[in-house]
């Protein structure tokens, strides 16, 4: 199924043009359906770097706009989204798959971080700094860094881009997008976003296509100052090793694999109501998705029984559907591997509560599975699971609990349930990550700083620190001034 709306692009923005795809297109399928719903260029090096020359021409202009101007145009951009929120929340269902409800809230969101960036454009504030000799000036003032590149993963394809288009254009700087190849749709609607809100022509460049080739001239073109991805570990090394020779900024907002931990002092209906919405958003495919659950022995069966009871309740289907609660997985390359670390899991002595199958309803969908009897030294506990299965791991004392989730290379997010208000300040104080639910499961929001540690990622999201990811501190020192 196509689309026929104005956000619906099926080429590359290039300094205020839109560049059809030629003989050479890649194809786009709803990961529900396999259906096709449209093409995008299959462009490389060449039209990355006319996409890089235009954000560099536009830069000369924009980065002298005053911080009012650009809020005005972030928060027209803001009220265009939520606008057009029902159209936005289609393509990005279509291409992506997960239900249209959260669809709907990835759009609200990602407006959301319009409207945030807005506002903190206005508080970029710098400092005039006592000197220490007679006659000086000493002053800090912050710059935008340049041209900025994002690169961006499918499974939240719009408001991932949020989080850098929206600091990127407060700062005062303009961009080069490359969207994942599965849903570029979002991205390209980002396009005319921009331009119904009357963003300057070569403010957002996007361009779809070769991975490497687009990554390679991004990464070794000095005009770029800025690298800002978010995807898996693997390619964020990749990225970083080959933004060395240019020496540029780089946010990294890489994988994870998040503990849930239920001590036996934890309101259980509450961990469930929070696992439920941790683990299953999105059918498991997010970057704070909980990977490995930790239950206390004293609630262990009692939070199994409940957490396997709302799980067989969930509705999967098409997310363009109603009432669906769980669409497909993104490809059938995720299905294998959430089958194979299931398999590998019980035999070695996992036990399947409820699902634990590629579903009835067949293609790329996945029962909702609780798996018990899990030890963290199986696969589903060490690597990235992306998909909708529950790996829950039983432990007897709080220090066992905190040494197998810090027992990882990563560090994104992690949550954990407890009434004792001396044990909440302890554990999140012995956790090694940088984003920690006590007591709920859902915490991302745009007024506080999301970001990982350790080989999850540097570098901050959002919040008050987001912006300063794109500005530059410059220190001028005034003599003579006798
Ligand atoms: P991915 O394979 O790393 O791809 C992410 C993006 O990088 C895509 O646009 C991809 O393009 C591009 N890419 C791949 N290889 C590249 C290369 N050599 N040079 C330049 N670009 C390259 O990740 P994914 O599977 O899309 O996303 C899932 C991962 O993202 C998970 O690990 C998840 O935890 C992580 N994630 C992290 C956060 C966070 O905030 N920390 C948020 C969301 C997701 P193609 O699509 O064309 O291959």
């Amino acid at each position: 199924m196509g689309f026929t709306g104005d956000f619906f692009k099926q080429g590359n923005l290039i300094g205020g043009d839109w560049i059809s795809a030629s003989a050479n297109a890649l194809s786009v399928n709803n990961p529900a359906s396999g259906d096709l719903i449209g093409q995008v260029p299959d462009h490389g090096d060449v039209e990355t770097r006319q996409a890089i020359e235009a954000a560099n021409i536009a830069f000369q202009s924009f980065r002298k706009t005053s911080a009012l101007e650009r809020a005005g145009m972030l928060r027209r951009m803001h009220d265009v989204m939520l606008e057009n929120q029902d159209e936005l929340a289609h393509i990005l269902t279509a291409e992506q798959g997960k239900p249209l409800f959260e669809a709907k809230g990835e759009i609200a969101i990602g407006a959301a971080y319009l409207l945030w960036f807005a506002e903190e454009a206005r508080r970029v504030y710098g400092d005039i700094v006592p000197s220490p000799v007679p006659n000086r000036k000493l002053l800090v003032s912050k710059e935008p860094v340049g041209v900025v590149a994002a690169i961006t993963p499918w499974n939240f394809p719009s408001s991932m881009l949020a989080r850098k288009i929206g600091p990127a254009i407060a700062a005062g700087c303009t961009s080069i997008v490359k969207p994942a190849s599965q849903t570029p749709f979002s991205a390209l609607a980002w396009g005319v976003i921009g331009e119904k809100a009357g963003l300057p022509k070569g403010v957002i460049n996007i361009v779809t296509g070769s991975a490497q080739k687009i990554g390679g001239e991004i990464t070794s073109n000095s005009l770029v100052r800025k690298l800002t991805f978010t995807g898996s570990t693997a390619v964020g090394k990749v990225l970083l090793r080959q933004c060395a020779d240019t020496v540029k900024r780089t946010s990294m907002e890489l994988g994870g694999n998040a503990p849930f931990i239920v001590f036996d002092d934890a309101d259980v209906d509450r961990a469930v109501e929070g696992a439920m919405v941790s683990k299953y958003r999105n059918s498991g495919q997010t970057c704070v998705c909980t990977n490995r659950f930790f239950v206390q022995a004293g609630v262990y069966d009692a939070f199994v029984e409940k957490l396997r009871d709302e799980v067989a309740k969930l509705k999967v289907g098409a997310g363009s559907e109603a009432d669906v609660q769980q669409g497909p997985l993104i490809d059938e390359a995720a299905v294998v591997k959430v089958g194979e670390l299931v398999a590998d899991a019980v035999s070695g002595g996992a036990n399947v509560v409820t699902g634990g199958n590629r579903h009835a309803l067949g293609g790329t969908f996945y029962e909702p599975t609780v798996l018990s009897n899990v030890s963290d030294q199986m696969r589903v506990a060490m690597e990235e699971i992306f998909g909708p299965v529950s790996a829950i791991i039983k432990f007897e004392t709080e220090e066992e609990a905190i040494r197998m989730a810090n027992d990882t290379d990563y560090g994104l997010a992690c949550y954990f349930y407890t009434k004792d208000l001396a044990r909440a300040f302890r554990v999140n104080d012995a956790l090694e990550y940088g984003l920690i639910g006590i007591n709920e499961g859902l915490i991302t929001t745009v007024e506080a700083p999301f970001g990982g540690v350790k080989e999850s990622g540097i570098g901050i999201e959002g919040g008050s620190q987001g912006i300063n990811e794109y500005l530059d501190t410059k220190y001028a020192c005034f003599g003579g001034l006798g």
